[in-house]
């Protein structure tokens, strides 16, 4: 029965000047989302305000799967809309909108009519009263309230007359594209996902990057990464995954540097590369899935010696959460079951077995000249192996 959507924004609202931007690239996130479902829509705003109406016939569940994708949107109003053939018909339709939508009707209501357009024959309240008094004609169980009602029942009056009453929760944030954008360290864990996720839901465009270190990580590890940047990517649009080949860079660590200090030096490559990249491709910070405290190379200490090493801003938006916390957003986001998939990744191949968890920075510097032989050319070579895969 409905055949449009309003599209209710918050934040995006307080913009001022720069409000029509945030609009626009809302309207551009919705289009995009909605390319790939059935059917065909016109989105358009008017007056601080975007419509979403399909040409003909469409899923109305796809539909508001994939709206409930876009960040920005606050609230998502199924809406029916009706060429204006006089009131009688009018009542005819709420009345026939009320009985559709609620099959329990007992419940308290109210009509909110706002007119957008002037020359309409009966004022605001006039409306109101009037479609108050044929819904009760038909419908004597349900009664009036007009401070809180169970049900608001919008009318608005335009060139067409739209009603709409029910209001499914959107993601809320803000639209990708309205922040810039930043590179995801992106691992086959549970953490990066969400921590890509919550960027982009501050409006920022994600690419990403995963060191893989074939043949000690396989295949399968890597096609996980590009499932799980799949699934971040329905929320952010299309992410530029570059797939950085580690394993030489690994492999010459683990020759030339203590076993205990392996990750934090290894993280401390995969920064300065990933750094490497962002600056090539217009980002303008990194992101990471860490957390104080979660394993040996996220304390303090050791998120200082991975931290010293690059110029950017390292976004870190998981850094006070639990572990269960983290879980929460995976779960709602879908990416937990593709997380958990068992395949190893490159960190865990190589972890010593008492880790430090105290790094002295001279001491990681110290050692890291025991690699100044080949680690600049191995560097190069990483970086200019870069395979880019482009997920949608
Ligand atoms: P995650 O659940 O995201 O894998 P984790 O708890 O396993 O995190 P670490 O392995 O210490 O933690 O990694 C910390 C962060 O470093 C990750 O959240 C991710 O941003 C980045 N990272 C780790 N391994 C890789 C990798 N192979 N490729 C790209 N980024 C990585
Ligand atoms: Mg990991």
């Amino acid at each position: 029965m409905f055949t449009a959507f309003l599209i209710k924004y918050a934040e995006i609202g307080v913009k001022g000047k720069n409000r029509y931007l945030f609009e626009d690239a809302l309207v551009h996130q919705i289009k995009f989302a909605l390319k790939k479902c059935e059917g065909e829509f016109d989105i358009h705003k008017t007056q601080g305000r975007i419509y979403v109406e399909a040409q003909g016939s469409f899923d109305y569940d796809e539909t508001v799967e994939h709206l409930r994708h876009v960040f920005g949107i606050s609230g998502i109003c199924p809406m029916v809309y009706v060429e204006d053939e006089g009131f009688e018909k009018l009542c005819d339709t709420i009345v026939k909108y009320i009985g559709d939508v609620y099959p329990d009707r007992n419940k308290t209501f109210k009509v909110n009519t706002r007119r957008a357009r002037k020359n309409y024959p009966k004022e605001s309240m006039e409306v109101n009263a009037d479609l108050g008094e044929a819904i009760l004609n038909v419908y004597p169980e349900m009664s009036v309230d007009v401070r809180e009602p169970e049900i608001m029942l919008n009318v608005e009056i335009r060139e067409k007359i739209y009603i709409y009453s029910v209001v499914i929760p959107g993601p809320g944030g803000m639209p990708v594209g309205t922040g810039g954008k930043a590179m995801l360290l992106l691992s086959g864990g549970i953490d990066s996902p969400v921590a890509g996720y919550m960027i982009a839901k501050r409006g920022v465009k994600i690419d990403a990057v995963y060191f893989h270190a074939p043949p000690y990580t396989s295949e399968r590890a890597k096609q996980k990464v590009v499932d799980l940047a799949r699934i971040v990517s329905r929320y952010t649009g299309p992410i530029y995954l570059h797939v950085i080949n580690f394993t030489d860079i690994q492999l010459y660590i683990y020759e030339k540097c203590p076993h205990e200090e392996l990750t934090i030096i290894m993280r401390r490559y995969m920064m300065r590369i990933a750094e490497h990249i962002a600056q090539d491709t217009g980002c303008l910070g990194l992101i990471t899935g860490e957390s104080i405290g979660q394993v040996a190379s996220q304390t303090m200490n050791s998120l200082a010696a991975t931290n010293e090493v690059c110029k950017m801003p390292v976004y870190r938006p998981l850094i006070g959460f639990d572990k269960q916390e983290i879980v929460e957003v995976a779960h709602r986001i879908d990416t937990y079951e593709t997380s958990i998939l068992p395949y190893e990744d490159c960190c865990t191949i190589f972890v010593a077995k008492h880790p430090v968890t105290k790094p002295n920075l001279n001491v990681i510097r110290r050692h890291e000249h025991n690699l100044d032989e080949k680690i600049e050319e191995l560097v190069k070579t990483a970086v200019e192996t870069d395979e880019l895969i482009i997920v949608e």
